[in-house]
């Protein structure tokens, strides 16, 4: 079998992008809210748009199935029945107010690539391949709902925990409620578990949700990695006082202390190129507008591509808030509220999306852009089981968890021959 996509009519790539594009819209429409989109886990929209993808998982000929945590899966066995599957997919809920593309274009991709892999072609079957392809369509990416993102993958990948089960969301409805109201045993979760010898890999595309491919005006890179990340509560303590009767020379403004903090992040993580540092939450104690703040609460979100640089960066910080808070006499600490570990793509998989976009490029083009992802991706739980790679598609302007989210349908186009390409150099890999 070649490692490549035989010839195609020119119309096959476009086609399948209006399709994906299409679909976008469609499942746009299924949402919480009208006018807006919002789709949460095991909300009645979760499951219209797992019975779509179904649906549409069967037109490519896939059978499927939702598995114990919701998430709809469609399964393309290889010639050999036990052989394990590469896994494609992406995610299908929503933040609130979303775009149409995070998550859902990845998924819808995936599809395209199954219908592309076992079409009849003018020169024959392009499938069967050496393993079976499966296509997941994760029911929580996000955490909207319960506050935990990743529960869908998480479940797939065997690392759920009973701590979560008494999240609530702001009804104050359990996870474990959700599940049974949605239709699903919370005692069967363990069922979503996959081993890792029943898999090959995780392919996964995924608008960038960040500026660079557009800045680079290219239109597909390979993603390098899953950002790391730890995040922080600080608490600032100095000391509340009348605000018309504490001369400068007595107060310890805790906001002010605050304000600096921010700007310290904001100051250390710009000279460090891989690191993104962001408060985005700040809070003054008692809080009231003839009172000098006592307290404040800020949030710190640190992400990078290396767990070793932004731990780093973290300790310059806290060097830096020491001499801060120090100047004003006043004291702080931070609770780490989440620390995940950065995911490495795999070599083998980078290397294929690499070759992939290649495919898509004139001979003799410039290498295709390398790019970390600093948001993230089911991949990061999924990187526990298996091999995850990663296709970046050009997001104008880089904005994402919002209305105005966009790809072109021009970049889905080579996207979706991008990945299928990839499948293929993977497949002359396994044989
Ligand atoms: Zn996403």
């Amino acid at each position: 079998m070649s490692p490549r996509l035989p010839e195609l009519p020119p119309d096959v790539f476009p086609a399948a992008a209006r399709r994906v594009m299409a679909r976008c819209d469609e499942l746009a429409r299924v949402t919480a809210t009208p006018g807006r989109i919002e789709r949460v886990y095991l909300s009645t929209e979760h499951a219209r748009v797992n019975r779509l993808a179904a649906e549409w998982m069967r037109e490519v000929g896939m059978t499927t199935s939702q598995d114990a945590a919701g998430n709809q899966i469609g399964r393309l066995a290889a010639s050999e029945p036990h052989a394990p599957a590469l896994m494609l997919g992406s995610h299908l809920d929503t933040v609130p107010d979303a775009g149409r593309f995070d998550g859902i274009v990845g998924v819808l991709m995936a599809l395209e690539i199954v219908r592309l892999l076992r079409a009849p072609h003018a020169d024959g079957w392009i499938s069967p391949l050496p393993f079976a392809l499966e296509v997941v369509a994760f029911s929580d990416e996000e955490g909207t709902r319960f506050g935990k993102a990743l529960l869908g993958s998480s479940a797939v990948a065997g690392t759920w925990s009973d701590e979560w089960w008494s999240l609530t969301d702001a009804d104050g409805t359990t996870l474990r409620e959700a599940f049974r109201e949605f239709g699903l045993d919370p005692g069967r979760i363990g069922e979503a578990a996959r081993r890792p010898d029943e898999l090959v890999g995780y392919l996964e595309a995924h608008i960038e949700q960040g500026p660079e491919l557009d800045r680079r005006g290219e239109s597909l890179a390979v993603v390098s990695s899953i950002a790391s990340a730890r995040r922080f509560q600080l608490v600032i303590e100095g000391e509340a006082r009348h605000a018309g009767g504490t001369p400068y020379d007595m107060r310890r403004d805790a906001l002010l202390g605050a304000s600096e903090a921010a700007l310290a992040v904001e100051r250390i993580c710009r000279g460090e190129h891989h690191i993104i540092g962001t408060v985005g939450q700040l809070e003054a104690f008692p809080g009231a507008v003839n009172i000098v703040p006592g307290e404040a609460h800020l949030s710190l979100d640190l992400r990078g591509e290396y767990d070793g640089s932004r731990d780093r960066v973290w300790d310059e910080i806290s060097a830096d808030l020491d001499g801060i808070m120090g100047v004003r006499g006043l004291r702080w600490h931070a609770r780490e509220v989440h620390n995940a570990a950065a995911v490495m793509c795999a070599p083998l998989l980078r290397d294929v999306v690499r070759e992939g976009i290649l495919e898509t490029l004139p001979r003799g083009a410039d290498e295709p852009a390398t790019i970390f992802s600093r948001a993230g991706h089911d991949g990061m739980a999924i990187g526990a089981i298996t091999d995850v790679g990663m296709l970046f598609l050009r997001n104008p302007d880089g904005i994402s968890h919002h209305p105005d989210e966009a790809v072109s349908i021009g970049d889905v186009s080579l996207g979706i021959r991008a990945l299928a390409e990839s499948v293929l150099h993977l497949a002359a890999e396994h044989r």
